[in-house]
């Protein structure tokens, strides 16, 4: 009942035209899909992929989005621009956000808020630093996370929200999380929404696991009953292996 996503997060990579041949590619190779992929390329992409992307089954979106709706704000880019640019995601609240901008919870909340005004699916990232895996603390802290960064936060339906696990230690460092660590942390922020927010809303929002996904171990990640899909960075720019996670979803 939750539908498979898998969300290649392009970071800082390739330039608009190397993305245009690489979008037509992946609309032409495309395999028939159950699950919904997205690809999250940097703002000047964005356009490339309302024009390649439009119309097909693959969806698109942002890395960010500012927390202001708009006004003299030099470098921000508002969720009414994203919005205009078809955009159905946008990820807020990622680790290296949070670490090499200073973003905080309540920051990553203001995010959120102005991408639901525009009807547009907030992914938010939570996820523990290895220091506080290691002192056995990863669950409260994830947990909190969570919790503040959706402080205020309303997102009128469970498909409104799509949240992401991804714990700093795994990313883009070929260490994941194991399937069952991932799934104990998936089962307490499912708990934890289910809380907040409802029963009905916990069981239908789509929780991402994300942090070295690739071809070899997302099968297993995926076996896992509250894991719904991956936020793929490294694995998701090869064409080969984002299609590769596209056939195992
Ligand atoms: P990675 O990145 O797959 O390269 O570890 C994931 C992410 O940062 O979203």
């Amino acid at each position: 009942m939750r539908r498979v996503l898998v969300a290649g997060n392009w970071k800082m990579h390739k330039v608009p035209s190397e993305a245009r041949v690489w979008l037509a590619e992946l609309k032409r190779l495309l395999p028939p899909l159950d699950s919904e992929a997205a690809v999250l390329p940097a703002f000047p992409i964005l356009p490339v992929a309302k024009e390649v992307l439009g119309g097909s089954q693959v969806a698109y979106g942002a890395q960010d989005v500012s927390a202001h709706r708009e006004g003299a704000y030099t470098g921000e880019v508002s969720a009414r621009m994203l919005k205009d640019l078809g955009c159905r995601y946008a990820i807020v609240g990622h680790s290296e956000r949070r670490r090499y901008h200073g973003e905080t919870d309540a920051l990553v909340a203001e995010k959120a808020k102005r991408l639901l005004e525009e009807g547009i699916t907030p992914i938010l990232c939570v996820g523990e630093p290895l220091e506080v895996r290691e002192r056995g603390e990863a669950v409260p802290y994830t947990l909190n996370q969570l919790l503040e960064s959706l402080r205020g936060v309303e997102p009128p339906a469970p498909e409104a929200l799509v949240v992401a696990y991804e714990p700093v230690w795994a990313i883009g460092t070929g260490k994941n999380a194991t399937p069952s660590d991932a799934e104990a942390m998936h089962r307490a922020l499912r708990q934890a929404l289910s809380e907040r927010y409802g029963a009905g809303f916990g069981e239908r929002v789509r929780i991402l696991y994300g942090g070295s996904v690739n071809p070899k171990n997302f099968a297993d990640l995926l076996s896992q009953p509250n894991v719904d899909g991956g936020l793929v960075g490294g694995a998701s720019l090869e064409l080969e292996s984002f299609l590769a996670l596209l056939r195992i979803a």
